[in-house]
């Protein structure tokens, strides 16, 4: 699977706002898109990689499934109404957007979606041990990839090597912790940034991206866009990774793990 380190995120961006900022990202050189059915920005999201411009297959378009699906055939409609809205030939990665019971036959669903080739590849976010565990009991396709909450304050290193030795790639929903935990102003994060030239977001970003670890920031302020892209053009020392290292406070800032491991 060949899936850009750097995506764009659309949770909470308005729908009046979504065209306008995806074909910012793009243009400033984006090309993985990541939206959900629950962010209501599906069809706006679709608008803008249809007339960006760029030809379809130099992008990477990824949603997710959020409706609760108990049979196949729900699971196959709930994509449906995504594909629908969206209007793209084929959509690059769908994921099931958490647990919420009905994962087998979800999981079937989009097996026999991506068989027909209008999904390229098919994966899954929030998942922990418990539930991967559940899922790939029964699956022919493994997932490709598990989003979940993943920064600096909040490494997840046991999940990152669960997931590696199940082969499967994590990306990093809210990389920059949505600006929580004063990130933007952290101290050793700042002196690091200044020896490089690049703020606090930018080493945020780059710590997770060098370890291979896919983010996907959001921003609706071009600027902010354009900063969070520029972080290939400098190396994190082990020094400096280690300093890093040493702010996992091991805790979701939303309470989450202890539930999210019982999954
Ligand atoms: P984020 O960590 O990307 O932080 C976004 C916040 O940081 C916004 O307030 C933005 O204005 C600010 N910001 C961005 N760049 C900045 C910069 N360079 N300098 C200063 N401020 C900056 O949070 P997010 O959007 O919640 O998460 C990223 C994406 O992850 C989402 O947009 C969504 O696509 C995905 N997501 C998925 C799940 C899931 O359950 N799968 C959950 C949350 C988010």
């Amino acid at each position: 699977m060949n899936i850009p380190l750097i995506g764009f995120g659309t949770y909470d961006i308005p729908r009046k706002n979504t065209e306008r900022c995806v074909r910012q990202a793009i243009e400033l050189g984006y090309r993985l898109i990541d939206t959900a059915q629950m962010y209501n920005n599906e069809a706006e999201t679709g608008v803008a990689v249809r007339e960006c411009g760029i030809k379809r297959e130099e992008l990477f378009v990824q949603t997710k499934l959020s409706s609760p699906c108990r049979t196949v055939q729900a699971a196959v409609d709930s994509f449906h109404q995504s594909f629908d809205r969206m209007k793209l030939d084929y959509i690059d990665l769908m994921l099931i957007h958490w647990p919420q019971g009905g994962e087998t036959e979800t999981w079937k669903a989009l097996e026999q979606i991506q068989r027909v080739g209008l999904v390229k590849h098919i994966g899954v976010s929030n998942f922990y041990p418990g539930k991967w565990g559940e899922l790939c009991q029964s699956v022919n396709v493994k997932p490709c990839l598990n989003q979940i909450e993943c920064n600096v304050f909040y490494q997840q290193r046991p999940m990152r090597e669960y997931m590696a030795k199940a082969d499967c790639m994590v990306q990093a929903w809210q990389p920059l912790g949505e600006g929580a935990r004063k990130i933007f102003s952290n101290e050793t994060i700042r002196e690091i940034g200044s020896a490089h030239r690049k703020t606090a977001a930018q080493v945020a970003l780059r710590f997770l991206v060098q370890q291979g670890i896919s983010v996907i920031p959001r921003s609706q302020n071009p600027e902010h866009m354009k900063e969070n892209i520029d972080i290939l053009d400098f190396v994190l020392t082990e020094d400096e990774m280690n300093k890093i290292r040493a702010l996992d406070t091991g805790h979701s800032q939303y309470g989450w793990p202890s539930d999210a491991w019982r999954y």
